[in-house]
């Protein structure tokens, strides 16, 4: 694998390459993100995947600070699937000056992530702008585990007219149903027993469609977290996945995903399900 540090030595080796996938990631890499890395190898001849804890989307500097960062596992992991290319790059790199972009996404900057972390899907916006601009791939890869992002990304390469095809991947668990993700290193063992139970209520939730309302389902799936101790629920709703717009009711034949976070311990977790009415 060839590893690269600044834009302009990236930009030569990809200059005029066919056929880029790209995966973008924030490290502290596990068999999730793998997942992006091999769907990208299947269709392209090159797949890069760039390691970047992007400041800009922290909306919390504690959380910034605790990000957990792995980079030599995380080249070892990269070249067990060969991956041929990482983008590593500095914070000064891609902000050699201050920021000052912003970017406004309208309905999903006030639901869900977009109002529990203010600011958030901005610096989400700018990092993968810059990233798509230095990489210049053709398609680009992302987890279905965020599946606001997904939505806020449709609309940045809508927007902005980046050539690019998106492509999303399926959320990968662990054998109990937690979705794997950078932060369940941090919980501890306490927590890490009951983050299941994310997971479970939402299979609980699907399964409640079928003779309860959306408004009920999402009260009930609370109420049943929130009386585990040590789970906080901050949201679940029910998504058109189309729209991306917080539904009430469901129609036939339509797909929506039911989102949900939490605080669970020290850790602030998230996870959704996609179904069909
Ligand atoms: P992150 O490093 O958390 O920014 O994630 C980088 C990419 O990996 C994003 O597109 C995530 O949605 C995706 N991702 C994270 N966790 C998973 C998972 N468990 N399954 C599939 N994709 C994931």
């Amino acid at each position: 694998m060839q590893i690269f540090y600044t834009q302009s030595s990236l930009r030569n080796f990809l200059n005029a390459k066919h056929s880029i996938g790209f995966v973008p990631t924030m490290g502290a890499l596990h068999e999730g993100h793998l997942e992006l890395i091999k769907a990208s190898k299947k269709s392209n001849k090159t797949t890069v995947c760039s390691i970047f804890v992007n400041p800009t989307q922290f909306n919390n500097p504690q959380d910034l600070e605790k990000y957990p960062r792995t980079t030599e596992q995380d080249i070892a992991l990269l070249e067990s699937v060969d991956c041929e290319v990482l983008f590593l790059p500095s914070v000064e790199e891609i902000y050699p000056t201050p920021n000052i972009l912003t970017f406004d996404f309208g309905y999903q900057n006030s639901v869900m992530e977009g109002k529990f972390r203010p600011g958030h899907f901005s610096g989400v916006g700018v990092v993968v702008s810059k990233l798509f601009n230095i990489v210049q791939p053709h398609k680009a890869y992302f987890g279905q585990k965020d599946f606001q992002q997904c939505l806020i990304i449709k609309q940045l390469v809508q927007e902005l007219f980046f050539p690019i095809e998106l492509i999303i991947v399926d959320t990968k668990r662990e054998a109990d149903g937690l979705a794997m993700s950078s932060r369940n290193k941090r919980l501890n063992d306490e927590a890490r027993a009951i983050a299941p139970k994310l997971y479970q209520t939402l299979q609980f939730a699907i399964l409640q469609t079928a003779h309860s309302d959306v408004k009920e389902i999402s009260l009930k799936c609370s109420q049943i977290l929130n009386a585990i101790p040590l789970i906080t629920v901050e949201y679940v709703e029910f998504v058109d996945w189309e729209t991306g717009k917080i539904v009430e009711s469901l129609q036939n034949g339509r797909k929506y995903g039911i989102c949900i976070a939490a605080q669970v311990g020290e850790v602030r977790l998230i996870d959704n399900i996609i179904f069909v009415a």
